[in-house]
């Protein structure tokens, strides 16, 4: 057993139950023998990046699905979702006045932990859907068994996506100019847009004038951007993890950053035992049952080198207990002496039914729970360091409220969400306009 497979003594919660072990030693073997996905270099330059966030440098952003699909690997889909986060981007940097950091829940978000085993309708129970790297939505038998193939599926369409978002990224789409124009135009079109044409127009101005001085840095053309998911799936992730040549060190190449989510960050549990050997920059969710214990043992865990860009901790504790849970997190974790990154995750702490039946969210429980972030760091001198969201580049109708008013009766219209319900593209620049209003208040 290598140094990576050290997981494999502690429980692993949340794993899928692969009716045929042979199989998925098939497919893992396989994947062990494909190309990395992501290179350790960039890892290491993302980690810099989030160390500089961690000193109150930098501002992270991090958004994307909840759940990517596989039949939604498409140009538009993608291009759509990395518009919106450059557009949210452009906005942060000029209020915040420091780098934004651009980090997409993309190119390997395919697996999802679950609060049930299984599901019932109409009198019939079949296993839960885990995310398109495990079975199917559709409900029938056939796509609930979990297919290990699926798990080659999900490192091909990462790699597509992947494929896409650095031409996209590097090859003049994202072209700082070409950003603002699109913020221009959703200003112009959205029903709230009156209220950012101030903002707009600084922005503006602020443009105008480096053209003016000459500067057309190549830094406007090209962006840095990274990708991101839940480190769910160990069997996959292990499958993917590489020593690099350069330092003999562990790298899992599935992704830049993985995350472990709230429901596996188990001190004694798998994941974070995986977490631990990889050199990537680690997430970890806080949901507002976490004590200052809890986040000191991760700390020790994960990052005993108190090393700043190494540990983001994303706190989701809900509009209505942030300005009560974080504090005491926070303090505790900043008299330590690390230097942790601090993101909210503004979206897993404000999940309900709605009358209607839909799984949803509230936009200003949203928009509450940042500003209740920020409040308490302010409170405390510390940096809100980020923010991180479910969001799609479509106009889904998913979570309600914002500047288009999404109502709850609005929700069947179009709630295509594999899992949890995602800011549309006008909400999630709504929430980019509004947290960068709030650094001026
Ligand atoms: C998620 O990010 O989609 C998720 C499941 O979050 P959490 O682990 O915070 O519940
Ligand atoms: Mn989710």
């Amino acid at each position: 057993m290598s140094n990576i497979h050290s997981y494999r003594s502690f429980p692993a919660a949340q794993q899928p139950p692969w009716p045929d072990p042979e199989a998925l030693r098939g497919v893992v073997a396989e994947l062990e023998s494909r190309p990395p996905l992501v290179f350790a270099g960039e890892c290491d330059l993302l980690r810099s990046r989030l160390a500089a966030v961690a000193r109150g440098e930098a501002f992270l952003l991090q958004g994307g699905d909840c759940a990517e699909t596989f039949d939604k690997v498409g140009v538009e889909q993608i291009r759509s979702k990395l518009k919106t986060l450059l557009q949210m981007a452009a906005v942060l940097t000029y209020a915040a006045s420091v780098p934004v950091v651009k980090v997409g829940r993309i190119a390997g978000q395919y697996s999802k932990p679950r609060s049930r085993d299984t599901e019932t309708r109409n009198g019939v129970e079949l296993p839960v859907y885990r995310g398109d790297s495990v079975n199917g939505t559709e409900f029938t038998p056939e796509s609930r068994t979990p297919d290990p193939e699926r798990l080659k599926r999900m490192y091909h369409a990462s790699a597509a996506t992947l494929n896409l978002v650095r031409a996209f990224t590097t090859g003049g789409y994202a072209d700082l100019r070409q950003v603002h124009a699109w913020n221009q135009d959703f200003v112009a079109m959205s029903p709230s847009g009156k209220r950012y044409e101030q903002l707009a127009g600084e922005i503006d101005k602020a443009l105008a004038f480096m053209r003016a001085c000459g500067m057309d840095a190549e830094e406007l053309r090209t962006v840095e951007f990274y990708a991101s998911h839940e480190a769910l799936v160990l069997d996959y992730e292990a499958a993917l993890t590489r020593t690099d040549s350069r330092s003999g060190e562990l790298y899992d190449v599935s992704g830049h950053m993985v995350w472990i989510g709230e429901r596996t960050r188990r001190l004694d549990g798998a994941h974070v035992e995986f977490a631990s050997k990889i050199r990537n920059p680690i997430g970890v969710k806080l949901g507002p049952a976490t004590t200052a214990d809890d986040a000191l043992a991760l700390i020790e865990k994960l990052d005993p080198g108190r090393e700043p860009g190494r540990l983001t901790f994303i706190t989701r504790m809900g509009a209505a207990r942030v300005r009560d849970r974080l504090p005491g997190l926070v303090e505790k974790v900043t008299a330590s002496g690390a230097r942790v990154v601090w993101q909210c995750d503004p979206m897993h702490g404000n999940t309900f039914s709605s009358e209607s039946g839909y799984k949803t969210r509230t936009f200003d429980d949203v928009l509450d729970e940042v500003k209740g972030f920020f409040e308490v760091h302010h409170g405390l001198g510390t940096h809100p360091g980020g923010i991180h969201v479910e969001l799609t580049g479509d106009d889904v109708t998913e979570c309600v409220g914002g500047g288009d008013e999404i109502l709850d009766a609005d929700l069947k219209d179009r709630y295509e969400t594999a899992c949890d319900p995602r800011l549309n593209r006008s909400q999630a620049l709504d929430l980019a306009f509004l947290v960068a209003e709030t650094y001026r208040d």
